[in-house]
């Protein structure tokens, strides 16, 4: 018997094993994976050690985030329990994800999910780090995926594995959105399922695996936890494990408090929440506010916000707060963590740090809190020093490509590389 079964967050419905939908009754309402036993994080190597992930017979290697607990920039902020959940190389801290973000976790699991669903292969959307960590483990695990990614986004990206071994489409006038949209229309020609966002299960407890190292190590659920938000997947995903580990009773009897942080001037969803509505405003989305902010990932124009489930029913629950970081904080909280922590880390991690910088200036969280901060991407000048990267060298496409010519694409890249 399976360990677990997906369920309908509102009606209830349970299922068996399904790969990445919405309840046939509840259009706009995120399912949710059900785990029918106790919590244990002894089951194998990596993320795999944990019981609590959607999958059977992992065949692929996966390192783990690493949690520890922070000295200098905790000194520096005057907190006594800030513990860092460090996602990216670090060989020195134990830290092995080599596409340097927790992406990774998110590949990882929703590959050997769609494995064990029959699945064939994927079609993936990205803004940079969800196609690195693809590409990487679509290699690794020997698993089709076809990327698709804006151009704006190509200046920072690169693979770990020669790029025409990963085939990969760049929309050339478009941004994330567009190339979200191109991806939807790939995937219905290819005949591969699209790798599904938010909706998919497997990705949201990939991510979520943060929070179960958090308790492994820590040995209880953190008081606050803060992360930058894009797709409000990863805080999603994490929260939904807090209220599983909550449930389960050992590790404490009261969910983190979400402090989700987005880059300013694009923060819609820090609007939203400030206005108490469950809806986005449009005009808070506009493409030109995107050319603004320093991080490209945090970049969608559909985040899950307001689907039931999503990012509004996540701060409700746990008593969050959104977090607007302008560049200027972006940077000086890139220039802080190194100097004090002795890494290097993503632009989108730092606006992780700069909420959690205003966090302790406001008050908001007392100082003998425990805290739990989600470096979500670094290490890659570590990484740089020790491997080879790879520039990204993408087939081009226009947002308005017709069908025909996306077949002809695929021709080519299926003959090349599957
Ligand atoms: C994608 C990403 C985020 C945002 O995660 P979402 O799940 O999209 O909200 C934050 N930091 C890094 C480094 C990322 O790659």
């Amino acid at each position: 018997m399976s360990h677990f079964h997906i369920k309908c967050g509102k009606c209830g419905k349970e299922l068996e094993n399904t790969y990445c939908a919405f309840c046939e009754h509840c259009a706009n309402s995120l399912l949710t994976t059900e785990y029918l036993v106790p919590f244990r994080d002894d089951c194998g190597k990596g993320i795999w050690k944990f019981n609590w992930l959607p999958v059977h017979s992992p065949t692929v290697e996966q390192p783990c985030t690493v949690v520890y607990q922070s000295q200098w920039l905790a000194r520096h902020l005057g907190l006594e329990h800030l513990y860092i959940a460090f996602n990216g190389f670090w060989p020195e801290r134990g830290a092995f994800l080599q596409s340097c973000t927790f992406k990774e976790f998110e590949a990882a699991v929703v590959l050997q999910n769609a494995r064990e669903n029959g699945i064939r292969g994927l079609v993936v959307a990205s803004a940079g780090n969800t196609a690195r960590a693809f590409a990487h483990l679509s290699i690794v695990a020997d698993f089709p995926v076809i990327i698709v990614v804006p151009r704006m986004c190509l200046m920072e990206m690169w693979y770990l594995e020669d790029s025409s071994a990963v085939p990969t489409l760049a929309v050339g006038d478009g941004d994330y959105s567009d190339a979200i949209d191109v991806a939807r229309r790939i995937s219905v020609i290819a005949n591969f399922p699209f790798e599904g966002g938010v909706k998919n299960v497997a990705k949201r407890d990939g991510l979520g695996t943060t929070m179960l190292e958090a308790v492994s190590r820590i040995g209880r659920l953190p008081d606050h936890y803060f992360q930058a938000v894009g797709s409000g997947t990863g805080g999603i995903g994490v929260w939904e494990m807090s209220e599983r580990l909550l449930r389960e009773g050992r590790f404490g009897g009261t969910l983190p408090k979400l402090h989700l942080a987005q880059n300013l001037p694009f923060a819609a969803m820090l609007r939203a929440w400030e206005r108490h509505s469950r809806e986005l405003a449009q005009e808070d989305l506009r493409p030109e506010l995107i050319g603004q902010i320093s991080t490209r990932v945090l970049s969608t124009r559909y985040p899950a916000y307001s689907v039931q489930g999503g990012v509004f029913d996540a701060l409700s629950a746990a008593g969050g707060k959104m977090y607007g970081v302008t560049n200027r904080e972006v940077f000086e909280s890139i220039e802080l963590f190194s100097n004090l922590e002795g890494v290097d880390i993503v632009a989108a991690s730092a606006v992780a740090v700069g909420a959690l910088v205003q966090a302790v200036k406001a008050k908001t969280v007392r100082k003998d809190d425990v805290i739990l901060l989600n470096i979500t991407g670094g290490g890659e000048i570590v990484l740089g020093r020790e491997k080879k990267t790879y520039n990204v060298e993408p087939t081009f496409v226009s947002k308005k490509v017709a069908d025909t010519e996306i077949e002809e694409i695929l021709c080519e890249i299926l003959k090349k590389n599957f």
